[in-house]
């Protein structure tokens, strides 16, 4: 935990609510104000049944995007709340970078409504241990405690642990992404007790170009668990540029 967080909680509670997305002051924390709400775009159906990739039109019941079709991932879905775009970045950078804890319980009010009826735990990806140290905490994992006060879903913290640090995987194309993060997740010693028939949610703040939730979903299903469900605060849905 950042020895700051106690401080900056505490910040938090002395000055007016701010939008989230632009700072302006608004009536109640954790709500955006009106402009930056209309500029959030709210993922939802028509979707590929397999990664839950919006459809422009409605193709049809069960109807999956052309990736799922040549290469089925291994997870059961992405549940976004938002598409990537200004206002979801700028939060997800705030909490990244600028530390600002609140952003995450902002990005689990909106994810809580997303959690399956049928998940059993919440699973944080993990950040390799000096990642943790420099940064001072794992944004996902802080996300996930949101989620877990609003749908009394337990988190499960050990039990993915990152062992091999993985370089920046933007510009990488597919193959190399999937190369990257390849051996870089492994299960915590007797995680198989856990996991056996259990449906998992793993949570992450920004899902990019699949290669982490991909490699955490095979391991956990290597491990016993019967379904990973991929939840995340914001989805980058055409090929942006990420920070
Ligand atoms: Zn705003
Ligand atoms: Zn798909």
């Amino acid at each position: 935990m950042d020895p700051r967080a106690p401080f900056l909680r505490l910040l938090d509670l002395a000055l007016p609510p701010r939008c989230p997305g632009c700072g302006d002051i608004v009536e109640a924390d954790h709500r955006f104000c009106a402009i930056c709400w209309d500029s959030l775009h709210f993922v939802g159906p028509p979707w590929c049944a397999g990664c839950h990739l919006p459809f422009e039109y409605d193709r049809g019941e069960g109807a999956r995007c052309g990736s799922c079709i040549a290469d089925p991932p291994p997870h059961d879905g992405v549940r976004a709340a938002v598409a990537y775009g200004d206002v979801a970045r700028r939060l997800a950078l705030k909490l990244k970078y600028g530390g600002r804890l609140a952003a995450a319980e902002t990005m689990a009010r909106a994810m809580v409504r997303l959690v399956p009826e049928e998940g059993d735990l919440l699973v944080p990806v993990p950040l390799h241990r000096w990642r943790l140290w420099s940064r001072g905490f794992n944004q996902a994992l802080l996300i996930a405690r949101g989620v877990s006060r609003g749908t009394g879903m337990p988190v499960e913290v050990d039990l993915l642990r990152r062992v091999k640090g993985t370089p920046k995987l933007q510009g990488l194309g597919r193959r190399s992404r999937a190369k990257a993060v390849a051996g870089a997740f492994a299960l915590a010693p007797g995680a198989e007790a856990r996991l056996e028939g259990r449906v998992v949610v793993l949570v992450d703040d920004v899902h990019t170009s699949g290669a982490t939730g991909d490699a955490c979903a095979r391991l956990l299903k290597r491990g016993g668990a019967a379904k990973v469900i991929l939840l995340c605060w914001a989805r980058v849905l055409a090929d942006e540029t990420l920070d």
